[in-house]
């Protein structure tokens, strides 16, 4: 173990990390020395490949973690936890968006993502806080969105979902303050990755027409500032949302 590095001796666990966002923060983590359990919704040879291929492999995990499964929130964090004793740091990244407006908007498309974005979010802050309030120390980061804050036409539960998880961090920030514990989150704008290049070239073309930095962000940027919120000298930030949004919304 190279205790000179910032995480050194730490547990992570990183849910959406095989590719995106996810990928970059949990590759971002291991670098600064954390064990880091990569959840992955399917394990996948090129995914184990892709892990197997960083240079501190040797501290990263595969953890098969469906997050809108309660069975699998389960099962994954018991496994985690009975193979590394400990987790001291909790990413909620994994999400998933079914566009579309309100008024022909399905049932199963709102409640998907909620499931996905914001219940999983839930069950494993639940999982997580009680070895966490036992070590007296814990960061919790989840990933929200520009969206969650604005309100998106089209997004109606995206946004809710996204919302929603800036509420239930700031009550379990509160909850668990004065147990070394902190629970914010990142809301990210316009970031370049698989979910925003699916997106129609017109609605990208009108996304940077709102971005006063004049750029998409990429998903490093987002990690940097998940290693802020995770890392110890972070310790009296709490409850809060860094906005990582190139100027796109000021809030
Ligand atoms: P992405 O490229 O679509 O990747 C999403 C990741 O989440 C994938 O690895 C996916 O797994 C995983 N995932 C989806 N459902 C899951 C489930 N039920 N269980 C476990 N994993 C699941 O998305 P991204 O752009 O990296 O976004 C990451 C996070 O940032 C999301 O929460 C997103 O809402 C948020 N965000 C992104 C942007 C942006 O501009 N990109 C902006 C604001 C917020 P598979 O590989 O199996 O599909």
């Amino acid at each position: 173990m190279d205790n000179a590095l910032p995480l050194a001796g730490q547990v992570a666990l990183v849910t959406g990390a095989a590719r995106g966002i996810g990928w970059t923060v949990a590759a971002r983590l291991l670098a600064e020395g954390a064990e880091v359990w990569f959840g992955v919704r399917k394990e996948t040879p090129e995914t184990e490949a892709g892990i197997r291929s960083l240079p501190d492999a040797e501290r990263a995990r595969v953890l098969p973690l469906d997050v809108s499964d309660a069975a699998s929130i389960d099962s994954g964090m018991d496994r985690l936890l009975n193979r590394s004793g400990r987790i001291d740091i909790l990413v909620n990244n994994a999400g998933i968006v079914r566009d579309g407006l309100l008024l022909r908007m399905k049932d199963e498309d709102f409640l998907d993502v909620i499931g996905t974005n914001l219940v999983g979010p839930f069950r494993l802050m639940r999982k997580a806080v009680k070895p966490m309030m036992k070590e007296r120390y814990g960061r919790i980061v989840s990933i929200s969105s520009v969206v969650g804050t604005t309100g998106n036409a089209g997004q109606a539960n995206y946004a809710a979902s996204k919302g929603g998880l800036v509420a239930l961090s700031k009550s379990l920030a509160l909850e668990v303050a004065s147990r070394g514990i902190t629970v914010n989150v990142v809301a990210p704008g316009f970031i370049e990755t698989d979910m925003t290049d699916a997106l129609p070239g017109k609605v990208r073309d009108a996304a940077l027409g709102h971005i006063p930095v004049g750029r998409f962000g990429k998903a490093e940027e987002i990690a940097h500032s998940v290693c802020y919120l995770v890392s110890r000298e972070a310790g009296f930030v709490t409850g809060q949302t860094l906005h990582v949004n190139g100027g796109m919304a000021l809030v």
